[in-house]
């Protein structure tokens, strides 16, 4: 059973130059499925590389279990084939000279494992990720989402304690990452791992993650479940990095202009006892907006806001309304649209929960 410890890690490529991650703290339980995520650039591969041992820190100390693998000051580095570790990274990496099979069994000879118990551990793996018929192929005679599960079997047959994966889905089409997806996520239970997986699609994130570290310009923003990261987000970035459609941002200082906006912000404080002055921003999800035809209709505890329907576009399942609440544009995501027309007057239904309150800095104040 392992668990990862990131304590103050700071890596910079160059002397004098920016961290590319900066003053890093991180726990990571055993048998967590972790995803960092966050927008290309970040630090996130930098993390996963500088956990797997590929890069040594500038400054900081790494523990996996109960061993330092890494810690400047006191001249501590251990190399990655000390550490336990299988990887996955986008380009699989399979040798071309060898079969599926033997790509897959390579691990187990180098571990010296016996040939009886290498044949059952093929068998398992093979299995699992359907690639039996293809074993004695060699990389180039199967396709990318096949390379990726081979890549995957691979890593699987040494049983690692830690699985790093960085963006290993990224190179299959949409069908094919939902069943790896699925297919990971099985493996996770069924293996018991750590997994960290690094993606910049929040929606992979959301879908994969036991735990969730957003990370932005180097620097960890928040740490949570993926419901705190999108219904409690630490800061304005985590709150318009992650949903489907993004959030909407209302800037205080725009009210000034929009009397209509400026009193519905106003009574909705004043309903929730929060100061207008130390805040700098409001979000609402646009799936979070109830359009209704008839304000008579929205419940006492709401405070109805009135705005005209400029565009209502399907997607497929679900409807983006386009509304303009007196010269201010927001949007809705609906599942139907039935009774609402472009052009149309509606109250906006928004329930004080929903609402997301960020003060100047972009930090979000709690609401309840
Ligand atoms: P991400 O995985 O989030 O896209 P990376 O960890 O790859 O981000 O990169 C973080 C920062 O470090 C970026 O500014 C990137 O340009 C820089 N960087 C990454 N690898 C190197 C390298 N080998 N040499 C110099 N700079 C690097």
């Amino acid at each position: 059973m392992t668990n990862i410890n990131i304590q103050n890690a700071n890596k910079s490529y160059a002397k004098g130059s920016t961290f590319a991650v900066a003053d890093l703290t991180l726990d990571i339980p055993t048998s967590e499925f972790l995803c960092l995520l966050g927008p290309s650039g970040c630090g996130k591969s930098t993390t996963l590389r500088m956990i797997a041992g590929l890069e040594n820190l500038t400054s900081g100390q790494i523990k996996i279990g109960d061993q330092i693998v890494d810690a400047t000051e006191e001249g501590i580095f251990v190399p990655p084939e000390k550490r336990n570790l299988g990887m996955v990274f986008q380009n699989y990496a399979l040798w071309p000279h060898m079969t599926i099979e033997e790509n897959i069994e390579f691990g187990l000879k180098i571990k010296k494992v016996p040939a009886a118990k290498r044949r059952d551990i093929l068998d398992t793996v093979l299995t699992t990720l359907g690639i039996q018929k293809f074993k004695d192929r060699y990389p180039s005679e199967v396709s990318g989402g096949q390379q990726q599960r081979v890549a995957l079997a691979r890593m699987i047959a040494v049983s690692p304690d830690v699985i790093l994966l960085d963006e290993p889905l990224s190179n299959l089409d949409a069908k094919l990452r939902l069943d790896m997806r699925a297919e990971l996520k099985r493996i996770h239970n069924e293996l018991g791992s750590t997994f960290i997986f690094v993606t910049h699609d929040q929606w992979e994130a959301m879908t994969l993650a036991t735990t969730i570290a957003v990370m932005n310009e180097g620097k960890l923003q928040q740490v949570g479940t993926p419901e705190d990261i999108y219904d409690r987000p630490a800061n304005r970035f985590v709150a318009e990095f992650v949903g489907t459609l993004p959030i909407n941002i209302i800037e205080m200082e725009s009210l000034g202009s929009n009397p209509v906006l400026q009193n519905w912000i106003s009574a909705n404080f004043a309903r929730l006892q929060l100061d207008e002055s130390s805040t700098g921003s409001v979000g609402i999800r646009p799936e979070a907006i109830e359009l209704v035809a008839d304000a008579k209709t929205v419940p006492d505890h709401i405070e109805p806001c009135q705005a005209k329907i400029m565009d209502l576009v399907p997607t497929g399942g679900s409807w983006i309304a386009e509304l303009d609440i007196n010269g201010t544009r927001i949007f809705a995501l609906r599942s139907q649209v039935k009774g609402l027309a472009v052009g149309a007057t509606v109250q906006l239904s928004i329930g004080l929960g929903d609402l997301r309150v960020f003060d100047t800095d972009g930090n979000r104040i709690p609401t309840t």
